[in-house]
């Protein structure tokens, strides 16, 4: 990156656009945050990753998930990063171990201890850079980034997160992806209380539309919502 990218990047406001994207498992989050962030030249900060994290080290440590202050002091002796679109867990890649069926099994009771939100929003926070993010979750608009540029729900049919999430298996069978299915909706309810969509969030629906096409379209309307609000920052 040349200083005049990062200058241009971090516009006249002197900080990067931020950009909330936030939907329920399958809905496309994680392939538009990444390539949305790379087209703005922002750092992709995948909130789940670090769920996922504390959950497998939970499960490592042999700790009960529904015990609030065990998933406390195992966060606070784990040290969860992410580069390079990797997630590091206490120095060790563990971005394939923790999208294991235990991993999804378990995340949405870790996920659902307040002190623990408290301890991995405050690293979410912390991964959002100088030169912008866009930053992916469930909460993203409401609590980790409320003062975002651009707030995104993203949303697609039963039936499209299903098949999504089975070609990032390699599943294709209707039966197994029935089963998809019906694991999907049941993290939609155990995630329930922590889906909070921002009431200024665009809703946008992803079934049927190609990954380049929505981030063209995202893009253009971060850009569009970086520059108003860098004017009236500017103004100010
Ligand atoms: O987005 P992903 O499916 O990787 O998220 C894994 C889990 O982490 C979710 O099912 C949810 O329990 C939790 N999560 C959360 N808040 C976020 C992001 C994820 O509670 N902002």
């Amino acid at each position: 990156m040349t200083h005049h990218d990062s200058e241009q990047r971090r516009g006249p406001g002197g900080r990067g656009a931020i950009v909330a994207l936030d939907g329920p498992a399958g809905s496309g989050k994680s392939t538009v945050a990444g390539a949305l962030a790379y087209a703005l030249g922002a750092t992709h900060v995948d909130t789940g990753a670090f769920y996922r994290a504390l959950t497998l080290a939970v499960r490592r440590a042999g700790a009960p998930v529904d015990d609030e202050q065990a998933c406390v002091a195992v966060a606070e002796r784990s040290h969860i990063t992410r580069a390079d679109g990797r997630t590091l867990l206490d120095g060790q890649d563990v971005e394939d171990a923790i999208r294991s069926a235990d991993v999804d099994a378990h995340v949405s009771a870790v996920a659902a201890h307040p002190a623990v939100r408290e301890r991995l929003v405050a690293a979410q926070r912390a991964a959002v850079g100088p030169d912008g993010a866009v930053v992916e979750g469930r909460d993203a608009g409401t609590v980790v980034v409320p003062d975002a540029d651009l707030k995104v729900w993203l949303t697609a049919t039963p039936a499209e997160r299903a098949a999504r999430r089975g070609a990032q298996l390699g599943i294709t069978d209707p039966g197994d992806l029935a089963a998809i299915e019906a694991d999907l909706a049941r993290r939609d309810d155990a995630d329930a209380a922590q889906m909070a969509r921002a009431t200024d969030a665009t809703v946008v629906d992803t079934t049927g539309r190609g990954v380049d096409d929505l981030v063209a379209d995202l893009a253009a309307r971060a850009r569009a919502a970086y520059a108003r609000a860098t004017r009236s920052e500017v103004t100010r």
